[in-house]
């Protein structure tokens, strides 16, 4: 089938959830399309067993009070405080703070920033705190040396993900902001479509025209303006006719298992996300849902998720594991070498939920290459992209990018 719109949003993750919903309030019509069956992309809330759990730990890291205002008037509801900065684990014990936030913020023998985030740490926490509480860190997570890894990683890490004092979370989980924003995007007139993939990006003359779409609703979309809140490379991929060649570099994927544990007893730990170093143990973060929002977990029960990145390569120590295999060893690691509980059998495995290329890493010198799919993206008239590496930039990129393209409608109803 075909149909006409001024507005069409790719992917209904944040990113695009909050785009369609600006367009769709400035007065555009709008048609979201979704690949899977649900809204929320990375930002899923599941539901089994009378709980309630989210899709790892998801801290919106809101920087305004009118972000919190506007999250609230979506929601229709109160957002909950969490009154738990996140936490970390030293020497077995948690302890609240960030790794990176233990830096005392002097920095006598601070080296030049040069692209890597050895550089930028180095340039702004010093190499000694660095190699002391950094290094260890960030390349459990990321798997890779600080001198590989890009500074960009290290600036978004320190700036963007901080919550000092505690965060503001939707109550029953990050999920219910996301369905509720698709809510008010259909309020507003929105056309919502799940399952509904985009297989090709139609483009002529520097302008795009067009998407085509599969799934439960196969066809043709026109529109004036196209925000793509997918990745750029999968946007590349399906540009008609075909984009230049050499634009998508080999990215290396990092791979995350979510291991859900599940006992009838009462909390194991009073916080909300705790990042844990020690290489022994397989996940590198922890949440348990009953300090985010007691109201996800019935009483006398608790729901951790730890959160276990790889390479999602069959000699990755972890994830070459069965999920019982995964489980059990997440479950152990909370009595040896955590301490956190006595026994560990009390675990057991409610889901494992993995995502074998869950987000890009880039090496620091291979950036520029990484910014050639969305240069060429960008340079498309009516195109416009939005992605955000955490929930709240993700939203803003998704309402400037709507912003942006509202030019694009103008110009086509002139
Ligand atoms: C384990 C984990 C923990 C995290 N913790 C936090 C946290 O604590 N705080 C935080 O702020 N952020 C966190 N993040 C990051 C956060 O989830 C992302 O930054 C955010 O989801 C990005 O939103 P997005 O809309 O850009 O993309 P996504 O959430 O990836 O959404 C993209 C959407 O596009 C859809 N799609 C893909 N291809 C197509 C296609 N061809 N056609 C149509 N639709 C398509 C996908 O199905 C998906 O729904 C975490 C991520 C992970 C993996």
């Amino acid at each position: 089938m075909d149909s006409r719109c001024d507005v069409i949003v790719l992917g209904a993750g944040p990113a695009g959830l909050a785009a369609a919903l600006r367009a769709v309030r400035s007065g555009a019509s709008v048609t979201l399309v979704e690949a899977s069956d649900a809204v929320g992309g990375l930002c899923r809330t599941f539901e089994s067993d009378g709980c309630r759990y989210d899709m790892g730990g998801h801290i919106p890291f809101f920087r305004t009070d009118e972000r919190v205002g506007w999250a609230e008037d979506v929601l229709g509801d109160d957002l909950i405080w969490v009154d738990r900065p996140v936490a970390r684990v030293v020497g077995g014990a948690i302890r609240p703070g960030r790794y990176i936030d233990q830096h005392p913020g002097l920095v006598p023998d601070a080296i030049a920033p040069d692209g890597t985030a050895a550089g930028e740490f180095g340039a702004t926490v010093g190499p000694a705190f660095r190699d002391r509480t950094m290094r260890r860190y960030l390349e459990k997570v990321d798997g890779w040396p600080l001198e590989v890894i890009s500074a960009d990683r290290a600036v978004k890490l320190r700036d963007e993900q901080r919550a000092p004092e505690g965060f503001w979370f939707p109550p029953g989980g990050i999920g219910s902001l996301m369905t509720a924003m698709e809510q008010a995007v259909r309020d507003e007139g929105g056309d919502v479509r799940l399952s509904t993939p985009m297989t090709s990006l139609h483009h002529r003359d520097g302008r795009v025209s067009a998407v085509e779409v599969g799934g439960a609703n196969p066809g043709v979309i026109h529109a004036d303006a196209i925000i793509s809140a997918i990745s750029p490379g999968l946007v590349v991929r399906a540009a008609a006719p075909s984009a230049p060649e050499g634009l998508l570099p080999p990215i290396t994927m990092r791979a995350v298992a979510l291991v859900y544990l599940i006992a009838e007893r009462e909390a194991v730990t009073e916080e909300a996300w705790i990042q844990v170093d020690d290489p022994r143990v397989p996940f590198s973060r922890i949440a348990e849902f009953v300090n985010w929002d007691p109201g996800m977990v019935p009483a006398g029960r608790t729901v951790l998720c730890a959160e276990v990145y790889g390479s999602g390569a069959d000699d990755d120590p972890w994830w070459s594991l069965d999920d019982d295999a995964l489980a059990r060893a997440a479950a152990d690691a909370l009595a040896d070498p955590l301490g956190w509980v006595d026994d560990p059998s009390a675990f057991r495995a409610l889901r494992v939920v993995r995502m074998p290329r869950a987000y890009p890493l880039v090496e620091a010198w291979r950036m520029r290459e990484a910014m050639l799919a969305p240069t060429w993206l960008s340079s498309l008239d009516g195109l416009e992209l939005a992605r955000g590496g955490t929930v709240v930039t993700a939203i803003e990129a998704g309402e400037s990018a709507a912003d942006r393209a509202g030019g694009a409608v103008m110009a086509g109803a002139a």
